[in-house]
């Protein structure tokens, strides 16, 4: 087998859908559910019409300004009212596996959302805030050669409910409540963990709505980002319905190249991708394009490399952010050496881009962009235990 005959996806078996309808007897999670999934659900649990929007707006405050899990807390609410809505609904989390803490800081949850389905989680501190590195599936249907999460077999998308989770435990450890009006350790979040989020759009785009809630979470769009491989066709209807910024997963400027390293290139190749980040409308929340671009040793990082990425960049308005190759046992590439990651830096930088090298943090614990990885393994049909009747 060539290196071309990498299939650009694994196969993708239907798995059951993550937030389907749960079994009569069990509560709704009220977590991940928008307004409107919310108020339709204490309709139909009773809540007089006339009352509904007033309930979600006291239930909203409770779960996501100020984080209490349990209805008993919610003191704004009669206590009559609060047991009825404990025996419908729940405010779950998920499952804490391990929690692993970085010499420098880094942090990395390994959460369970179930049988199979465990992921990780990355807080990256700085001084006075922090970007939580958040995971939109569970393995990656992507084999991009670099990466570690793309070893492993695809297991299901995460639910809304899943993806919003993630930023629920990283505040519970952190201390994050109520949600703070000034500095925050958690103030941004990057869609840069495991999976293609523009794979799982529809419950990426409910969980960044949820987080972006001026009466919750509250997290401004001008301090996300979503980071894809380059999924074309989504692109636009990030910027149109989310507005959020857009990291773009480049680490080629040929396609020969690029079609080798993420193999999506050959469904989506380098002109199309481009076009779309030209399209992409940057100018409406005035926030530039990232381009993601890791340093293999030999493969993609000389100077003609970087000449060729400023042509093609060129007119759109955009950052270059350089990954130095993170390593993961078995992994086929080098990182570049730092004097060629220097002359490359200094090509972007006379054209007029700003290109920081983004420092590896968590390598430690396996923290670090690429190396998250969880032991899922995709169940087959007739390997499930059915539970007995
Ligand atoms: N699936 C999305 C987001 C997750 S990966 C995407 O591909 O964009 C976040 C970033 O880390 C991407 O730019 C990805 O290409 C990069 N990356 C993957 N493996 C890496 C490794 N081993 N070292 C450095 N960066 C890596
Ligand atoms: Fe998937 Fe992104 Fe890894 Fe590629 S780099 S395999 S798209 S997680």
């Amino acid at each position: 087998m060539t290196l071309l005959d990498t299939p650009i996806e694994k196969t993708m078996i239907p798995a059951p859908a993550a937030d389907a309808a749960p079994a009569r007897a069990e509560k709704v999670n009220l977590v991940g559910l928008t307004r409107e999934d919310m108020a339709a659900a204490l309709l139909q649990a009773g809540i007089p019409d006339r009352a509904v929007k007033m309930r979600v707006g006291q239930l909203w405050h409770w779960i996501y300004y100020r984080g209490v899990r349990s209805f008993d807390e919610m003191t704004s609410i009669s206590k009559e009212l609060r047991r009825d809505l404990a025996d419908r609904f729940e405010v779950k989390r998920g499952e804490v596996v391990e929690c692993q803490l970085s010499t420098d800081g880094t942090r990395k949850w390994l959460l369970r959302y179930g049988p199979n389905a465990e992921i990780e989680t990355v807080h990256i501190p700085e001084e006075d805030r922090g970007a939580l590195c958040v995971s939109s599936q569970v393995g990656c249907t992507l084999n991009c050669r670099f990466c570690h999460t793309g070893t492993m077999p695809w297991v299901r998308n995460l639910s809304p409910a899943e993806i919003v989770d993630q930023m629920m435990i990283a505040r519970d450890t952190i201390g994050e409540w109520p949600s703070p009006s000034g500095t925050r350790m958690i103030s941004n979040i990057v869609m840069m963990g495991m999976g293609e989020p523009l794979y799982n759009y529809d419950s990426v785009a409910k969980a960044l709505r949820i987080i972006m809630d001026e009466e919750g979470i509250s997290l401004s769009k001008r301090r996300i980002t979503l980071s894809t491989s380059g999924v074309v066709p989504m692109i636009e209807r990030v910027g149109r319905e989310l507005g959020v910024g857009l990291a773009i997963s480049l680490h080629a400027v040929r396609n020969d190249i690029r079609d080798l390293i993420v193999p999506l290139n050959r469904k989506y190749p380098i002109e199309q991708l481009l076009q779309a980040c030209r399209d992409y409308p940057t100018a409406a929340n005035s926030r530039r394009i990232t381009f993601e671009y890791v340093m293999l040793k030999g493969i993609n990082d000389s100077v003609a490399d970087a000449k060729e990425l400023v042509r093609l960049i060129s007119g759109i308005p955009a950052k270059v952010n350089l990954i130095p190759f993170n390593p993961w046992p078995g992994s086929p590439y080098e990182c570049s050496d730092q004097k060629t990651i220097d002359a490359f830096v200094e090509v972007v930088n006379r054209a007029g881009y700003s290109s920081p090298v983004r420092t590896p943090r968590g390598r430690d614990i396996m923290a670090a962009c690429g190396q998250l990885k969880s032991a899922s393994q995709k169940v087959r049909a007739s390997e499930k235990v059915v539970p007995a009747a």
